[in-house]
């Protein structure tokens, strides 16, 4: 069937400004790590990343390590982009992200120049388009010269492969470090992709949202939902069939224990007094700092979209909701 893009699609969520760049990005950005790739239908995929454009999500995030097995989800979405989303290129923002191992090759890793051009050309290549919107170091490597990884995201930038750059997981210091010489090279760092969450605090207390603001570089935060278990699916301490936790490398079940049952139950009763669910508190919860420009979301069903996306229909979250959500959510 031929796709067309739903036309109301641009009333639906909000756009946010990042960092101090001139690029709106969608509240929710749409990543591809699980569930993506070989082991499932191509079909679900094709219909949950269309989806998430008809909802008015532009932003997609994806990394050569994302599948399984590593580069499967890039060539689905290769897939979708040629058969139903190329008439709609210039409406996306697309991203790919370098460096994090994806074999026992010392150029499948890292932060060379070797490593992060050479992975970059076999994105656009599975990705069948000609350049990303946003090219990232997927994670700091302490073992090259930051110079040389500048280098290599700002030669990404100027042999048109990339519009912006960006960062993942690094350290407040080594961010503030790399943004520098990025601007002094004439490529502004665009954004970083720290993990943040009602469970995670890091960015906060790391001071990593300060230094963002101060150095005019934008946040996409990953895994808002803390891979689900900031929703209400393992509230009774089950992990009902099909559930990440059920089948993922990176989510095991014992971390559904009774501490977590409990954390998760108070948390849910903070946003069931807001008539609303806990993963749309927990999105609600991220978006609060005018710092974070996306709150980048994973979905394993269409309805798991439309619900996420209501989050910000609600009123904005009280001095009383966030104290009680920082006694809840804080281990
Ligand atoms: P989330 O915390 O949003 O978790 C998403 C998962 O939670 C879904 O796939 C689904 O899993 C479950 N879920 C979502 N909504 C609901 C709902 N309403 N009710 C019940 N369950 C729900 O984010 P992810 O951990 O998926 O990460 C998002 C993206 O962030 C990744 O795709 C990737 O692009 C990026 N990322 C980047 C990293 C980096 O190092 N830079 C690391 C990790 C992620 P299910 O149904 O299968 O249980």
């Amino acid at each position: 069937t031929t796709y067309a893009a739903a036309p109301g699609r641009y009333d639906r969520i909000p756009y946010r400004r990042t960092g101090s760049s001139g690029l709106d990005l969608s509240a929710f950005s749409f990543g591809l790590w699980q569930k993506f790739g070989k082991d499932y239908p191509y079909e679900t995929q094709r219909e949950i990343i269309l989806h998430a454009f008809d909802l008015g999500i532009t932003s997609f995030d994806n990394a050569d390590r994302y599948g399984p097995p590593h580069r499967a989800a890039q060539k689905v979405f290769g897939q979708v982009l040629k058969n139903d989303l190329a008439p709609y290129r210039d409406e996306l923002i697309l991203s790919t992200k370098a460096g994090n191992p994806i074999g026992p090759s010392p150029y499948l890793k890292g932060g060379s120049r070797k490593s992060l051009l050479g992975s970059l050309d076999h994105s656009l290549r599975d990705l069948g388009t000609d350049y990303v919107d946003i090219f990232y170091h997927h994670r700091p490597d302490e073992t090259t010269p930051i110079d040389e990884t500048v280098g290599a995201l700002v030669s990404a930038v100027q042999q048109g492969k990339a519009l912006y750059v960006g960062i993942s997981n690094y350290p407040t210091d080594r961010a503030h470090e790399i943004a520098g010489l990025l601007r002094q090279a004439g490529v502004p760092l665009l954004i970083h992709q720290p993990r943040y969450s009602i469970f995670d605090r890091r960015p906060e207390q790391s001071g990593l949202i300060d230094t963002a603001a101060a150095d005019g570089f934008g946040l996409i935060v990953y895994s808002p939902l803390a891979q689900g278990l900031l929703t209400d699916k393992y509230l009774d301490g089950d992990v009902p069939a099909g559930a990440r936790a059920q089948n993922s490398a990176f989510l095991k079940p014992d971390v559904i224990d009774e501490v977590y049952r409990q954390r998760a139950a108070a948390l849910n009763k903070v946003a069931a007094d807001r008539g609303q669910s806990l993963a749309q508190l927990a999105l609600q919860w991220v978006l609060r700092r005018p710092e974070v420009t996306s709150a980048l979301i994973g979905a394993s069903s269409t309805a798991q979209l439309d619900h996420n996306v209501k989050a910000l229909d609600f009123p904005p979250l009280t001095d009383e909701e966030l104290a009680l959500i920082d006694e809840h959510g804080v281990h």
